[in-house]
């Protein structure tokens, strides 16, 4: 009889934990702090974007939103973090194209950019510069083919890692010019950007949210802008075809996700509270000034970031391919 109470107590109590631990909280969510994992270090494009979203999308849900930077390996620890998290909605994720090409860079990846996560839609759509040291010797594009080549084995490109954009942005900036060139990884653009203000490295091609004040500045060199069309905050930066090196264009898209099976409602909620943000006329001040363009409102969606993600997987997975980078 002893025997038969405990092992209903045993039965009762696993039934009382098996409860889906949000049950209790979900109509009232959010009730606590909501950290926002960022896959590179603070003071970079991926920081500033996350935290500018993050201060609005506390506005629009009454509640505080945190950025932690958790860098490195291109972005795949954050997201590896990220995709081990609760999936409760106190835990989300902001990543950029680089979640889109790491299935395609990393021989072994410990996460599913599909599969173990919740997309809950996009946030922004943004340029990326050719940026030198300022007393980098070329003076345009042009010049600064001519110098690379001549000087690959002492010409230097910062990037944040296997998998980052400006990763990316060399893969193709060195196929196009076919030229190797040494690269200095750092766990985001952030630190890579004070050591090119310092002059410790040469070269690399980043975004205009971290690029845009230093060009103004006149404390960095700038060669050209990645997109078809330049970018409103720079005006007089040439696009790179423009400036020699027809159909170089890379445009860097930034998304919002939570851990695989984060509750519909919160989702929903979350993306709400997304396309909110993306009309706070501080956000959009701010982004513009920076050339990130928020996304249209029906593309800041569970259901357009699903289609987005899967179709980027699809596009870079050849390309990178053909260029033969691999990452264990
Ligand atoms: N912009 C960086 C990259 O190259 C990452 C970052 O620090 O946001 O992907």
């Amino acid at each position: 009889m002893k025997k038969l109470l405990s092992l209903i107590c045993v039965a009762l109590l696993a039934l009382v934990v098996s409860v889906p631990a949000f049950g209790a909280d979900k109509d009232q969510y959010p009730s606590k702090v909501i950290t926002i994992i960022v896959p590179f270090s603070a003071g970079g494009p991926s920081d500033t974007v996350a935290r500018l979203l993050a201060q609005a999308m506390s506005q629009s849900l009454k509640n505080q939103i945190i950025v932690e930077n958790v860098g490195g390996a291109g972005g795949t620890i954050g997201a590896t973090r990220a995709a081990q998290a609760r999936p409760d909605g106190y835990t989300l994720f902001v990543h950029h194209i680089g979640h889109a090409t790491a299935p395609s860079l990393y021989r072994k990846l410990p996460y599913d950019p599909i599969r173990d996560f919740e997309p809950i839609g996009l946030i922004n759509d943004g340029a990326m510069t050719l940026v030198a040291k300022k007393d980098f010797p070329a003076r345009n594009l042009k010049e600064l083919l001519a110098y690379v080549k001549a000087n690959k084995a002492k010409v230097n490109l910062a990037n944040a890692g296997v998998g980052s954009a400006s990763h990316l942005c060399g893969i193709l900036f060195m196929t196009a010019i076919q030229t190797e060139l040494t690269t200095i990884p750092y766990k985001g653009t952030g630190p890579a950007m004070n050591d090119l203000l310092g002059g410790q490295v040469d070269f690399m091609c980043d975004q205009t949210t971290n690029t845009t004040s230093h060009i103004k500045a006149g404390k960095i060199k700038v060669y050209g802008v990645t997109m078809k069309k330049r970018t409103a905050s720079l005006p007089d930066v040439p696009t790179m075809s423009e400036a020699g090196l027809p159909n170089f264009t890379i445009s860097v898209w930034h998304a919002l996700y939570a851990p695989k099976g984060t509750p519909k409602p919160i989702i929903n909620k979350l993306s709400k509270a997304l396309q909110e943000a993306l009309k706070d006329p501080n956000l959009k001040k701010r982004y513009a000034e920076l050339s990130a363009e928020p996304v249209a409102q029906n593309r800041a969606t569970p259901e357009a970031l699903r289609g987005h993600l899967k179709s980027e997987i699809d596009k870079w997975g050849p390309i990178i391919k053909k260029a033969g980078v691999f990452a264990d």
